[in-house]
């Protein structure tokens, strides 16, 4: 079976590219029937906390990228990345190297001098163990083949070579006995039984050397597939500076996590024109192929449009949810009432909304009371002349039966009564319930609050 893998490090946020590298690797292995588990690579144990690693678990979970096992944590593996370490020194795959940290900066400054690379020189690579220095704790480096060269048949890439001579002897241990990332990463996916590695495209380097870790071991390699990372809109690497950048503040946005991966999926993966995937279609549709060889770009008025298609396909009563979280968390209380209210107009508001937030805000009307607070661009609605005409449609109103054909007649009979357009009583009516100038329409409006409190809330402008 195929198998795929997530590893993040915990030692930052789970960015967009992150999740979006997640995202492949689980549509591809739903796309074939396989398994996606997680793999939390935590060995820099000065950097990760335990707060990323909750972040990355919740981001994930947001996503719905639901991870087939329990995640596995890589510094519970070390005793196995030592052995197989061992394993390479005793078949003379790997060897000890006694260099001392002022020879290594020596190395490094000669390369930097000669403006070149700097590369171990591999000084014990044949040298007789005997001969170590007292005091020095060796560190175990690989006996990288240094005739003929690695041929990657990348997924994504294309076949890719590196000459081995263009590679140093890497460390595998450290001299304080701890594996090393490139290392451990290997033996984690042959011992998970990892089939594709898919991952973002700065891996690509790693991954040669990852090969030589491989075929020194005599183990199957599994296929590799180095996608592109997403820049900021500017084309520059992606960062801070580009808003967003972690999935949760994504999150706190108000988009939607099925928007947010279908935005990711489309970025970067191309099938036809279809913009509009949900999960099974992309799960059904999901190839390698499709992947292009060009970091794409960020583009977040794309991804608020598609947010907005994907509000308006949402569940009401989740969106409800969503909205009175908002709600409660800026302070206001949603009663009983203003529950029902919430429900009843979410067709209307979800139209104009594009974002969670866009509906929270545009909610918020329903679950305030006397007196409202007024945006500018509505109290300027609200002038002595226009109160004075609301203070008659009031009286109407309260003769009025609230269902939609009667506040119709009533609003059109009202307005020819006054010699106005419909508008010019909607508008400042609008204001005067809502306290803002946009909403569903006025009947649904008026529909929603309910006689009692729309009363009310045109009374409190016209006493
Ligand atoms: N832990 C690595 C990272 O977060 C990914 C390693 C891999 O996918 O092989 O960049």
């Amino acid at each position: 079976t195929i198998r795929t893998r997530f590893a993040p490090s915990p030692t930052g946020l789970l960015h967009i590219g992150g999740a979006r590298t997640a995202l492949f690797n689980y549509l591809f292995a739903r796309h074939h029937g396989g398994e996606f588990v997680l793999r939390i690579e935590d060995t820099d144990r000065a950097r990760s906390t335990q707060e990323a690693v909750q972040v990355i678990l919740d981001g994930l979970d947001w996503l719905g990228l639901h991870s087939d096992a329990p995640p596995v944590y890589q510094t519970t593996r070390e005793a196995r990345h030592v052995e197989v370490a061992m394993q390479l020194l005793e078949q003379g795959k790997a060897y000890k190297c006694y260099c001392t940290p002022e020879e290594l900066t020596a190395m490094r400054e000669l390369a930097l001098a000669e403006k070149r690379a700097p590369r171990y020189d591999g000084r014990w690579r044949d040298r007789d163990p005997s001969e170590a220095p007292a005091g020095v704790r060796p560190a175990i480096r690989l006996k990288a083949p240094r005739e003929g060269e690695v041929v990657l048949q990348d997924l994504v890439q294309g076949e890719v070579r590196v000459k081995n001579a263009e590679m140093d002897d890497m460390i595998i241990l450290r001299s304080d006995g701890t594996p090393t990332y490139l290392h451990a990463v290997v033996v984690d996916d042959h011992d998970m039984a990892i089939t594709h590695v898919i991952r973002g495209d700065d891996h690509l380097t790693n991954t040669f050397r990852q090969i030589q870790i491989y075929d020194a071991m005599g183990w199957e390699k599994p296929a590799f597939a180095h996608i592109p990372l997403i820049h900021g809109a500017d084309g520059a690497k992606l960062s801070k500076r580009h808003g967003a950048v972690s999935i949760l503040e994504f999150r706190e946005q108000g988009f939607l996590p099925e928007a947010l991966c279908n935005y990711l999926l489309r970025l970067g993966w191309g099938h036809g024109d279809a913009e509009f995937l949900s999960r099974d279609e992309q799960i059904q549709l999901f190839t390698l192929e499709g992947v292009g060889r060009a970091a794409s770009r960020m583009d977040y008025a794309k991804l608020t449009h598609l947010n907005g298609m994907w509000l308006r396909q949402a569940d009401d009563s989740r969106l409800r949810e969503e909205v009175v979280e908002r709600l409660v968390k800026s302070g206001l209380t949603v009663d009983a009432p203003a529950m029902e209210r919430l429900l009843a107009l979410m067709p209307g508001l979800k139209e104009r909304a594009k974002t969670l937030e866009d509906l929270a805000a545009s909610a918020a009307f329903l679950a305030r009371e006397v007196p409202l607070p007024f945006e500018p661009k509505a109290e300027a609605l609200l002038t002595l002349e226009t109160r004075e005409m609301l203070a008659r449609l009031l009286l109407v109103l309260r003769d009025t039966a609230f269902e939609t054909a009667a506040i119709d007649a009533a609003l059109r009979g009202f307005a020819e009564a006054e010699g106005r357009k419909l508008g010019q009583v909607a508008q400042p009516l609008r204001a005067a319930l809502t306290g803002s100038t946009m909403s569903p329409g006025i009947d649904a409006t008026l529909i929603a609050l309910g006689k009692e409190e729309s009363l009310k809330r045109i009374g409190a402008l016209t006493a």
